[in-house]
């Protein structure tokens, strides 16, 4: 069996990418606060005013004695793996860095475009351990299950909608969580998303489409993330609802990951696998 490389000291060693970001800082506290893992390293990109300074410290934390640093390659050689929640362009260069070093890779990111997603799979083939999930919270992967058994058990007389609600700050639409909450309603009805999905209407839109899946998106606030799935049948609606209240939950479901993906074989998994939900 190939696993992700191990370099054996106390603990799994996790650099964190994008030290400075809003999940950044909450994936350094929650890693501090856990069992069984340690914060082995902060990343940043290169001219970013964090450069050298302690993550613990830009976490509002005791010092770390973990310099945030730009250089992954080093960080990661003293590291188990990298828990990543930046930006698609950045999560494929680093998925590279994984594979190449036999590292787990648990990725957070959201806004991979179809293509940028499908060369995961095969960077994880080549060496890595690779846990990615556009949610890593127990209640939203629950929720995927949820929303499947209702849209396989209601016929298309139920329209599906998926509505979300983000912080101002939030620079990609519909939400990583909508999709996953749009492939798990697809999965029920046993179709495709892309085909059947309508990601946002304008004008004069005509009426809806008979078994498509809608989106709608909100954007304000320091809203940390709710997501409601709206079954709208004649005379009748079912709406599953979840509301995230703090990022640590986020930063939680990583470092579980993590730790269920130490002594995985190489490969590309998602959090239904870590939940044991798939
Ligand atoms: P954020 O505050 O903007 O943080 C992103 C951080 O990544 C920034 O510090 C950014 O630095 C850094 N970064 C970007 N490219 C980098 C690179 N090449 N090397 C090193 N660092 C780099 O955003 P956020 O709110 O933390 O969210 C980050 C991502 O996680 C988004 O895609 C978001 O949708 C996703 N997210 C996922 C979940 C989940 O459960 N899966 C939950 C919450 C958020 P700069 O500012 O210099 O660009």
């Amino acid at each position: 069996m190939v696993t992700a490389s191990s370099v054996g000291t106390s603990g799994m060693g996790l650099v964190v990418m994008g030290a400075e970001g809003r999940m950044g800082r909450a994936l350094i506290a929650a890693i501090t606060e856990s069992a069984g893992v340690r914060v082995a390293g902060a990343v940043e990109r290169t001219g970013s005013a964090s450069l050298g300074m302690d993550a613990g410290t830009l976490a509002g934390l005791q010092p770390l004695d973990v310099q945030v640093t730009d250089d992954l390659e080093a960080a990661l050689s003293v590291a188990d793996g990298l828990i990543d929640f930046t930006a698609p362009t950045a999560s494929l260069q680093f998925a590279e860095v994984a594979a190449r070093l036999g590292k787990v890779h648990i990725i957070g990111t959201t806004g991979f475009d179809a293509e940028e997603e499908a060369q995961l799979p095969n960077l994880a083939a080549q060496g890595a351990v690779i846990v990615k999930s556009g949610n890593m919270s127990l209640g939203v992967n629950l929720l995927g299950k949820l929303v499947e058994q209702a849209a396989r058990s209601l016929d298309a007389d139920f329209d599906i909608e998926v509505v979300e609600m983000h912080h101002r700050h939030k620079v990609d639409a519909p939400s990583g969580t909508a999709l996953l909450l749009g492939e798990a309603a697809a999965l029920g009805r046993n179709i495709d998303l892309r085909a059947n999905a309508v990601m946002s209407r304008e004008g004069i839109t005509g009426a809806r489409e008979r078994g498509s899946i809608g989106f709608a998106t909100l954007r304000g606030g320091s809203v940390i993330g709710e997501h409601t799935v709206i079954l709208a049948g004649e005379g009748e609606r079912i709406e599953l609802t979840h509301k995230a209240q703090d990022r640590s939950v986020f930063a939680r479901g990583a470092v579980k990951a993590a730790l269920w993906a130490k002594d995985k074989p190489v490969g590309y998994y998602s959090m239904m696998d870590v939940l044991g939900l798939s």
